[in-house]
């Protein structure tokens, strides 16, 4: 058995701000948040990156993120909202219990993603489009 966090909150051993649960994913508000009323979204059952769940939680899981969104917008009144998930202690995850983060954002705000670092030099556009298009299988 591991010992997880969001597993435990998700059955109730932990607590936590839930602002909504179905039998396959929960939502609650994040403790240290980027702005107030940052969310997160898990499945139930413990998947460490998001290549691990399986479609039906994750039909669930992008159906109930967008509605938490508008939840979200309609009594915040953000100016925007990022949604992101850290998959891998490379990317930034702390809780390896993959979850997807709903963050509210204000203009002037504080919080920066960018600027992004790289460019592509000339043809490695395409080399890497080749490279994982040979790799998609839907
Ligand atoms: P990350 O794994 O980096 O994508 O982010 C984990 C997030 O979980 C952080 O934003 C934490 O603030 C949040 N977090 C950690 N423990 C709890 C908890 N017990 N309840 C709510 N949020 C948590
Ligand atoms: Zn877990």
């Amino acid at each position: 058995m591991i010992d997880c966090i969001f597993c435990k909150i998700a059955s109730k051993e932990a607590p936590a701000e839930v602002l909504f649960e179905n039998d396959k994913v929960m939502v609650f508000l994040d403790i240290n948040p980027i702005n107030y009323g940052h969310t997160l979204v898990i499945p139930k059952d413990h998947y460490k990156e998001f290549h691990e769940i399986p479609d039906e939680v994750n039909q669930d899981l992008i159906v109930v993120t967008s509605k938490i969104t508008k939840a979200i917008l309609d009594s915040l009144k953000p100016h925007g909202y990022n949604i992101f998930t850290n998959n891998g202690r490379s990317a930034g995850q702390a809780i390896m219990h993959c979850h997807f983060h709903i963050v509210p954002r204000y203009l002037n705000d504080g919080f920066k993603f960018r600027p992004y670092p790289k460019s592509y030099k000339k043809d490695e556009l395409k080399q890497y489009g080749n490279l994982i298009r040979e790799k998609i299988r839907i």
